[in-house]
């Protein structure tokens, strides 16, 4: 199932680059930027929030050389989920959102055993992508951990197993990559890969283009990123070397009365779905995974994935004036960079993204529990020290301001 909701329109949109669209700010960018060349309409047409008026397929793309082609959007499920009956999970398989992300960190256990009950309401495992995920840091220790996920799960295979989160390019060593051969042969895995939020992303794409053995990658990637002109060669890399990757972190949220700075204004989309949509632009993105925490979301971001309209290069621009304004309170996860400048000694990008949990998502309690689970030493700064990593931040975030009030909200 090719995007085929897109391709009779396709002959009807004007092609222009993001670079013309002022996305990509770096000229010598100009093959990545052919690659992200995308329709995107030129003319203005009347819509609110995208729903579309009859029922669509979901779109699917193909996961690099896998040869297996998923929705275009999954659902991330580390938020809670109803152990019972989950609407959001009944909602999204309804609407073709077959593509369940969990991890064995998620809920401690609840988010595998809900998706468990849930496989058992559908009665069909193989109508649904599972990707599951370990923190282990030792090839051993991801081996084991696998038979954990596949028990709380009560199924005999997962379609993608992960490293969780993983910032030290040392987790693409030959050991890994072997304990990844192993999993896939022995069945208990169809694909291996792995996620990472933050930490030298580009280092480890490189990485992973390099060494093989990775099937997909996990990774933040949102309108903030396109004019990053060494981020989108290693996606390139990745690309070419057939790894199939796989978006999250897309909303890059900062506070609602800060993102306020720019009104959005769509005749076709809400803030939201403009952002999913410019993600789903570059087509070297095979899915978005979003954490769907409500019907209605899920909802807003079916609708948009469904939709047949693209992303107008006046909507890219509001999304890139929007990406410049706010900047400093958006945390891009690089914390090579800042805590590198602090000798390591202070959790920084952490801190700050549980604070984004906290002032965007309005997860207070998951937010508490993160930060406090940090070790104290950690936690603790000395303003002048925290000048230097504010001086190397792309983002130019007042660090001390940001870490100062993500204590005062979740140490206590
Ligand atoms: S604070 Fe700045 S340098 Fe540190 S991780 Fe966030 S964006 Fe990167």
């Amino acid at each position: 199932m090719e995007e085929k909701n897109n391709i009779g329109r396709r002959s009807f949109l004007k092609t222009v680059t993001l670079t013309a669209a002022g996305i990509l700010t770096t000229s010598s960018c100009s093959e990545t930027a052919n690659k992200l060349s995308k329709t995107v309409e030129s003319s203005t047409e009347t819509a609110t929030a995208e729903q579309p008026a009859e029922p669509l397929a979901m779109p699917v793309r193909e996961l690099g050389k896998t040869g297996v082609k998923i929705p275009i959007l999954g659902l991330g499920t580390s938020q809670s989920l109803d152990p019972v009956y989950d609407k959001v999970m009944h909602l999204c398989f309804k609407e073709g959102v077959t593509y369940l992300d969990t991890a064995l960190s998620y809920g401690w256990g609840a988010s595998h055993r809900a998706i468990a009950n849930f496989i058992k309401q559908i009665g069909d495992r193989k109508k649904v992508w599972i990707t599951s995920k370990s923190g282990n840091r030792t090839p051993e220790g991801l081996i084991a951990d696998i038979d954990k996920c596949l028990a709380e799960l009560q199924t005999d295979y997962l379609d993608l197993y992960l490293m969780h989160g993983i910032d030290d390019v040392d987790m693409l060593d030959k050991a890994f990559i072997e304990a990844g051969d192993r999993l896939r042969k022995s069945g208990k895995t169809r694909f291996f890969g792995f996620s990472c939020h933050g930490g030298d992303v580009v280092k480890l794409l490189n990485k992973a283009a390099e060494v093989g053995g990775i099937d997909a990658i996990l990774f933040r990637y949102n309108f903030r990123q396109y004019g990053d002109r060494e981020l989108n060669l290693a996606i390139d890399a990745c690309s070419k070397a057939g790894i199939g990757l796989l978006a999250m972190k897309t909303m890059a949220s900062v506070p609602g009365d800060i993102e306020k700075v720019v009104e959005f204004r769509s005749q076709n989309f809400t803030l939201g779905q403009a952002k999913l949509k410019s993600v789903w632009a570059d087509t070297r993105i095979a899915s978005i995974i979003s954490e769907m925490d409500s019907v209605k979301i899920a909802r807003e971001n079916i609708a948009a994935a469904k939709s047949q309209k693209t992303i107008k290069a006046e909507e890219m621009h509001q999304l890139n004036r929007l990406a410049a304004l706010t900047a400093s309170y958006a945390c891009n996860g690089c914390s090579h960079l800042c805590e590198s400048a602090v000798n390591g000694k202070i959790a920084i990008a952490d801190p700050l993204r549980y604070l984004m949990y906290y002032e965007c998502y309005g997860k207070q309690a998951r937010a508490r529990e993160l930060y406090q689970a940090l070790p104290l030493e950690a936690r603790n700064f000395d303003i002048e020290d925290l000048k230097k990593a504010s001086a190397v931040c792309p983002q130019k975030i007042d660090i001390a301001a940001r870490l100062s009030k993500a204590r005062s909200l979740l140490a206590g």
